[in-house]
């Protein structure tokens, strides 16, 4: 049963937040959702208006404003663009939260979230054994390059999850490669914490072990530390508060164990959550946790970041070349796709480029780099028809590159990329900066 004292005082607190919204409507133009619907409901200005009166909608139709508030992508493309900075996305997950609370999650998401999500353990143990099975379900489509991508086949799963071509679980995720290490710091003098991260834990374990030999490489220290799990994005979009604190509370307390310079992850999605929504969201009482959550939310840098500001990578290993690296001429170059949660949310664009310069790539300018790919977390899921008809311009700018490498600072969206290119049947390999720049540190022996 809701408490409504504590709720009215939730929508009180939300509603102080819209009145900095000037209704001017700058957020139409930016907003792929908007491109793809023309409805005034889905865009930021109207979903604000909606909230303006949240206290009487909710109870009017909790359902018809649940639906309306999750057409969204949470891409904050509106909130980049907003002359008034409204922080669209702070708004819309309390709003989210105030109405999960209200109604009262689906026994199914319950499930999911506070049985599986909530434990490491139990989650890795679930995910390990839909690995094994996947294969029943899928069919593997390997293209020219050997990017591994499967297509649904099974009607035996959900409705949703059909016509999609999925990236297929790792055989061995990355915990079970790298369970734990805790190196001192090296020649840098720097010892890092790394956030493995969900989606490169079971889905690109690859990005993990090529982070270690980097580090190693540029004598970084390297501590991580058994038993991680998600960053609680998935709940919190949910509107699932308890499952996001536990998560945060838990990971809080595993990385307090050790002294490091920085937190390092290489998913865009997880730095945003960690740098902007721990410290911002986070209801908890406690002041001394209160504190070290944003101690660790400001030692949280994106991969691409830390490597070009804190390692000076770009310093002296920006001369190389294609050709320099022995290429061959397979090689077409690389383009690179602006993650949401790295440009808008925290303005990380330039260093994921500089990474691939590094390593002796030559970049190639999309059309609307920064434009959504359409993946939006579980928009996807819900909203498949709209997510892929956003994700169908993406690739197609990515295919007038003329490229062989799509490079982004976001495993979710190297999903849902890899699964817009495999419709179209293109030979396009996806992949992440520091892929790239291990790659050319491979083929010259460093590491
Ligand atoms: S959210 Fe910002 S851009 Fe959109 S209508 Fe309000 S003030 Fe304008
Ligand atoms: S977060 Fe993205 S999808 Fe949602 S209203 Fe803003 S621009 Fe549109």
């Amino acid at each position: 049963m809701a408490d409504m004292k504590r709720l009215a005082a939730r929508v009180k607190e939300l509603e102080d937040q819209l009145v900095v919204c000037i209704r001017c409507g700058m957020c139409q133009s930016v907003c792929p959702l908007f491109d793809r619907t023309r409805r005034e409901a889905d865009v930021a200005r109207g979903k604000l208006a909606l909230l303006d009166g949240l206290g009487k909608s909710m109870f009017k139709d909790p359902d018809g404003v649940d639906q309306r508030l999750n057409r969204c992508l949470l891409c904050g493309s509106c909130a980049a663009n907003c002359p008034s900075g409204v922080n669209v996305v702070e708004i819309f997950i309390k709003a989210r939260a105030i109405l999960a609370e209200f109604k009262g999650l689906s026994p199914v998401k319950k499930l999911i979230f506070r049985k599986m999500l909530a434990d490491p353990s139990t989650f890795d143990r679930l995910t390990s054994l839909a690995g094994k099975f996947q294969g029943m379900f899928t069919r593997d489509e390997k293209n020219a390059q050997g990017t591994s991508c499967s297509r649904v086949v099974s009607s035996l799963l959900p409705p949703f999850m059909k016509d999609r071509h999925i990236v297929p679980m790792a055989d061995h995720p990355f915990h079970e490669l790298v369970p734990s290490l805790n190196t001192p710091a090296g020649n840098s003098g720097i010892r890092a914490a790394f956030f493995t991260g969900c989606i490169i834990d079971k889905v690109f374990p690859r990005i993990g072990r090529d982070i270690v030999d980097i580090f190693s490489y540029h004598g970084v220290g390297l501590f991580i530390p058994p038993g991680q799990g998600c960053c609680g994005i998935p709940a919190l979009a949910s509107g699932d508060m308890q499952t996001f604190e536990k998560l945060l509370e838990y990971h809080v307390t595993l990385f307090d164990q050790e002294n490091f310079d920085y937190l390092i992850t290489a998913c865009a999605t997880c730095t945003s959550t960690i740098k902007k929504l721990w410290p911002s969201i986070y209801e908890g009482k406690s002041m001394a946790l209160r504190e070290k959550i944003t101690n660790l939310s400001e030692k949280t840098l994106d991969i691409n970041k830390f490597l070009v500001d804190k390692v000076k990578l770009c310093d002296f290993q920006g001369e190389t070349t294609d050709k320099d690296l022995g290429a061959s001429s397979v090689a077409r170059g690389v383009t690179y796709h602006d993650p949401c949660h790295l440009k808008k949310s925290l303005g990380v664009a330039d260093e994921p480029r500089r990474v691939i310069k590094a390593a002796g790539k030559e970049l190639v300018e999309m059309e609307g780099s920064d434009k959504c790919c359409g993946m939006g977390g579980s928009f996807n899921l819900y909203h498949y028809g709209l997510s892929s008809g956003i994700g169908s311009l993406k690739q197609k700018s990515i295919a007038d590159t003329g490229c062989d490498t799509v490079a982004t600072g976001c495993p979710a969206c190297m999903v849902q990329i890899s699964d817009m290119l495999a419709k179209e049947g293109l030979d396009i390999k996806v992949g992440h900066p520091v892929e790239i720049y291990a790659g050319s540190l491979r083929k010259r022996k460093l590491i």
